[in-house]
């Protein structure tokens, strides 16, 4: 059988499925087998909450930090707090399973801490509530399958592909991966390219379709994957495979070849990261540079915020791995479809169009702060970091960034701490806002960064994240080019450096337009670094100019992508 989804990440895999369903907390079908068998199941319940959290405790320690993996020791202790498990035990004896005591008494303790407006306390709420989950689902016996410890060969089954799944993944256990929602630009898509592992996504109806141990084909270049593929079928694939990696393989040669096009002009050519730890993968990947770091990613995969420690750790991390090399730090972009939950913010009508990224940080000093004096102290010593703001869509936004950097910074030298003084602040140009007013934004800015995926979203009207409406995502439509043609140019005019960190930086059709308007730097995902290099060295200035003319010409995204494609196989 043939599944049909949005292909994301290249390459084929071959594998036998193992899906990832989400756990159900309803407990309301238990029984209620009398107090001592109750309490017995309950104490149970917490011995095996401890043994596993803190074995995930280790892990996070040896991969991540010492700080990350106390917010998990804690948690322990937290339950381990003779008062809260007596509380439970009274509730037994008053007549319930040990699901419903479990339940009502983290409960009380969460909505408690979460209604004290300190930050502390708030965490703590957090940390609760994901004890009381993780409990329950021991409980119910409905805990998840343990990624670390996939068989070889695994193809991951899943609604969606998150950071705190790709945590302790052993990915040379992972063929592909295949999860039933989620866009080319969606953080599935981003972090199945960072592991560079083939992905298909938004697959209607896969987690009815597919069970457990089904073989399954993915393409991840084509966007298809076989249920339960035939030999015939698996043997086209495996050669289909090894196409993929002797085109991969191909590549090398332009590892240590310089960014010039056909002409020699130079550009810049920087990768995409998520993580401290995918730094290396970037040095690795032959990037010169970092042009984007997501650093939600940071924040999303734990319970309570990374103290300004944690934060200068992981900037500094990078810092020092790129050394020499400039190395662009976005802010906080939280938000839209990146939810955090310990922020406890509140859910809205239109989180797309609503309190997130600079919007919320801004509204938030104590917070911002902290992660701007972590940014300025871990450019200290190789003075490469640059600031990148998200979702920028007016002046006044640039300005009250600034403005709390200039402060982070008098409290810095009053404190005597060192700090790069002259650190760059840029702007993502990624709403047409912000795209409309690039000149007046360039006079504010040191350097731009445009962000076609959501720039996309937000100019076409169009979640970047819905299947259904994928045919009119695309940054080869007529209003998008118009748009990033402008912004390049208002940069130049301006005298500012401009790149491009959105997913279509890495697009081969692009290449010639985004080159002849004069952008500087291309900012890709690891795994598409050298193919950039290798497309970007095939185009003359001419040819450029003489393409970029001609598609913008035309008046449709089916026009524009049919001569482009053209085009670059010519
Ligand atoms: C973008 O919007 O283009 C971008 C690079 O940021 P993100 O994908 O994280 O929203
Ligand atoms: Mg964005």
């Amino acid at each position: 059988m043939i599944l049909k989804g949005i292909a994301a990440s290249d390459g084929v895999g071959l594998g036998r499925a193992v899906c990832v369903r989400e756990e159900s907390l309803d407990y309301s079908q238990v029984p209620y087998s009398g107090k001592e068998t109750e309490k017995a199941r309950l104490l149970a319940g917490i011995e095996e909450f401890g043994a596993r959290t803190s074995a995930m405790a280790d892990r996070i320690r040896e991969e991540v930090g010492q700080k990350e993996s106390e917010i998990l020791t804690g948690q322990i202790a937290m339950l381990a707090d003779p008062f809260m498990r007596s509380q439970m035990q009274e509730a037994i004896d008053a007549g319930v399973c040990a699901e419903a005591a479990a339940d009502s008494v983290c409960t009380m303790y969460a909505d408690m801490f979460a209604g004290v407006e300190d930050e502390m306390m708030r965490q703590r709420a957090a940390d609760i509530k994901d004890i009381r989950a993780r409990l329950l689902s021991i409980l119910l016996g409905t805990a998840g399958v343990d990624l670390s410890a996939l068989p070889a060969g695994s193809v991951l089954v899943a609604r969606e592909l998150t950071p705190s799944m790709t945590v302790g993944l052993k990915k040379e256990n992972v063929a592909a991966i295949l999860t039933a929602t989620g866009g080319k630009t969606s953080h599935s898509a981003i972090l199945a390219r960072a592991l560079q592992l083939p992905a298909v996504l938004s697959v209607p109806k896969m987690l009815e379709l597919v069970k457990d141990g089904d073989g399954l084909i993915v393409d991840g270049s084509e966007g298809v994957a076989v249920l339960n593929p035939d030999e015939r079928t698996r043997s086209e694939y495996l050669i289909k495979q090894k196409e993929f990696q002797e085109k991969t393989a191909a590549l090398e040669i332009y590892r240590d070849q310089p960014t010039v096009d056909a002409d020699g002009t130079r550009y810049s050519l920087y990768a995409n990261i998520g993580s401290a730890a995918e730094a290396e993968t970037a040095a690795q990947s032959g990037a010169e540079g970092i042009g984007l770091f997501r650093t939600e990613f940071l924040f999303m995969d734990r319970t309570s915020l990374p103290d300004e420690t944690v934060q200068f750790e992981a900037y500094h991390a990078v810092s020092k791995i790129m050394a020499g090399k400039e190395v662009i730090i976005r802010t906080l972009d939280v938000g839209g479809d990146k939810a955090i939950e310990y922020l406890g913010m509140e859910k809205e009508e239109n989180p797309f169009l609503g309190h997130r990224a600079i919007r919320y940080c801004l509204d938030r000093p104590e917070l911002y702060k902290v992660q701007l004096r972590a940014l300025l102290r871990a450019g200290a010593e190789e003075k490469n970091i640059r600031i990148m703001l998200p979702l920028v869509t007016c002046v006044e936004e640039v300005r009250a960034a600034r403005d709390l950097l200039e402060q982070c910074k008098k409290e810095l030298a009053e404190a005597g701490i060192p700090y790069d003084a002259d650190i760059a602040l840029g702007a993502m140009i990624e709403t047409p806002a912000a795209a409309l007013i690039a000149d007046l934004l360039a006079k504010e800015c040191d350097f731009f960064s445009i962000g076609t995926n959501d720039l996309t979203q937000y100019t076409m009207a169009v979640d970047r994240g819905n299947a259904k409406v994928e045919k009119l995502y695309s940054p080869l439509q007529p209003a998008v080019l118009r748009s990033i043609g402008n912004v390049i140019v208002a940069a130049k005019e301006a005298g500012i450096p401009v790149g491009m960190c959105g997913e279509a930086a890495a697009d081969p059709r692009l290449l010639p337009l985004l080159m002849a308007w004069g952008l500087d730097e291309f900012s890709v995902s690891p795994s598409a670094v050298l193919a950039t290099r290798a497309n970007i060295r095939r185009w003359t200035g001419t040819d450029a100019a003489l393409v970029t003319d001609e598609a913008m010409g035309l008046s449709t995204a089916t026009g524009v992508e049919g001569y482009l494609r053209a085009s670059v196989n010519k």
